[in-house]
């Protein structure tokens, strides 16, 4: 019977982190079981078919801030290996990498198939035996601590050491929880918004810069600035991404029914009055659609917004009325949209929730409750916003776990 040294379950992203860097440190019998037929398909979707590989964000600190789930205990990890570690491994390995105004970093090429490329061939290239339609249902560990996994038509293999890297998948949670581990339940998270304020489709395509946005769920409340879009079912853009991954949990318990607020100026409500005052005595005669009191709204948007206001939008300035232009100033500070539900799909998807974070050991990624196991990617209750940091997660905790497997490894062979 062969026993293999390593098996990492799930040929996705990290996985295939995992594989390539214990093989690259002297493991030598390594096979990733994939249970569908296609390898890193996620990866070949993402970020629009480019992949935003990692984010160029140098500082470990810095960059643990942008996962909602997974704190502190990631510091541990990006101290060990971070987005710059990520960027040099994959420039070495022959992907040449390009970081954006925004600090995001794709393929020169553009093309996520050059990142498949890189890590499949770095992978066969070491030796790695990968197997596809192998769907893993079962892990029994033997009393000589090996693992015999099985697969849904029981063929069987045995390793010594085993990587769950199985991603989002319920497979991979029933297979964590077989071993003793807890499950957090998983929830989507980084996700759009829809409303079905009626007029609002007519903004359609409407972006807005850094603006501050904020829901509302029950008594809680969750803000963010940035980039906002509207689109033909509601709310999407970078702003509303990150919102949905800070309140993933209670969004899901309150089936995503929430108030979203829209604060369309940065000026305060004395600084706002007395703006509109200055208008309606120096260009009183000039029509509201023909004068928007905030350079950021489009023609579009503020014809809307007036609408909702049920202001005139033909009124000359100078004929505003007291109590309307109260109700112009109160909609710019705080511009109210029930939120129905989810949008239609995301731009980012990722699975909130997974194998709880305090029975893994973040410097190696071993589990703390069945030695031998390790854990790599989104398996794990870890998820950042958008922005490449979902993948930094998966090539970090690729890297410790094929780290430690090897260190285990070799220490067992140089006895
Ligand atoms: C549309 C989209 C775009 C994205 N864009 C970006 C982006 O640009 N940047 C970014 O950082 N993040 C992005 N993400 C998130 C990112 O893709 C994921 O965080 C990442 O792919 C997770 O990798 P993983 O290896 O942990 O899991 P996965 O990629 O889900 O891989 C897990 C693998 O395990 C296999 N598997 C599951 N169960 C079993 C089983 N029982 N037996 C055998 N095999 C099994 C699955 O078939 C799969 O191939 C995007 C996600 C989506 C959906």
């Amino acid at each position: 019977m062969d026993i293999f040294d390593l098996v990492v379950i799930g040929g996705g992203a990290a996985g295939f982190m995992t594989a390539v860097t214990a093989a690259e440190n002297g493991v030598k019998s390594i096979k990733i079981l994939e249970g569908s037929l296609k390898l890193m398909e996620k990866v070949r979707i993402s970020g629009g078919g480019r992949c935003n590989v990692t984010h160029a964000s140098w500082i470990p600190n810095e960059l643990a801030e942008n996962y909602p789930r997974g704190g502190i205990k990631l510091l541990e990890s990006f101290n060990r290996f971070a987005a710059g570690d990520a960027l040099d491994w994959f420039e070495k390995r022959g992907l040449s990498l390009k970081i954006e105004s925004d600090q995001r970093v794709f393929p020169v090429s553009d093309s996520s198939l050059d990142v498949i490329s890189c890590l499949k061939k770095n992978a066969i290239a070491k030796g790695v035996k990968i197997s596809t339609k192998f769907f893993v249902k079962e892990i029994l560990k033997t009393p000589d601590n090996l693992f015999t996994i099985l697969n849904t038509d029981k063929d069987s293999i045995t390793t010594k050491n085993i990587v769950l890297s199985t991603g989002g998948h319920p497979s991979g949670h029933k297979l964590a929880k077989s071993l003793g581990h807890r499950i957090i339940k998983p929830v989507p998270s980084l996700f759009t918004f829809t409303s079905k304020e009626t007029q609002l489709n007519e903004c359609s395509g409407v972006s807005i810069k850094n603006i501050d946005i904020e829901i509302q769920i029950n008594n809680k409340s969750f803000k963010n600035r940035g980039d906002l879009l509207i689109t033909h079912w509601g709310f999407s853009g970078p702003a509303v991404l990150k919102l949905s991954s800070l309140a993933a949990r209670e969004l899901f318990d309150q089936k995503y029914k929430c108030k979203l607020i829209i604060k369309w100026s940065d000026l305060e409500y004395e600084e706002l009055k007395e703006k509109i005052n200055k208008i309606k005595l120096n260009n009183g005669k000039l029509n509201l659609i023909n004068l928007r009191p905030l350079p950021l709204l489009t023609k579009r948007l503020w014809i809307f917004l007036l609408n909702k206001m049920n202001i005139n939008k033909d009124k000359k300035w100078a004929d505003l009325l007291a109590n309307e232009r109260e109700i112009m100033i109160n909609s710019l500070l705080k511009d109210i949209y029930n939120i129905s539900s989810k949008g239609p799909f995301g731009e980012e998807f990722v699975t909130s929730g997974g194998v709880s974070i305090n029975e893994v050991d973040f410097k190696s990624m071993e589990s703390l409750i069945c030695p031998g196991l390790f854990f790599s990617g989104e398996i794990l209750n870890v998820d950042g916003i958008t922005g490449g940091f979902n993948f930094q997660h998966c090539w970090t905790s690729g890297w410790l776990a094929g780290q430690a497997v090897s260190e285990l490894f070799n220490k067992v062979t140089n006895q």
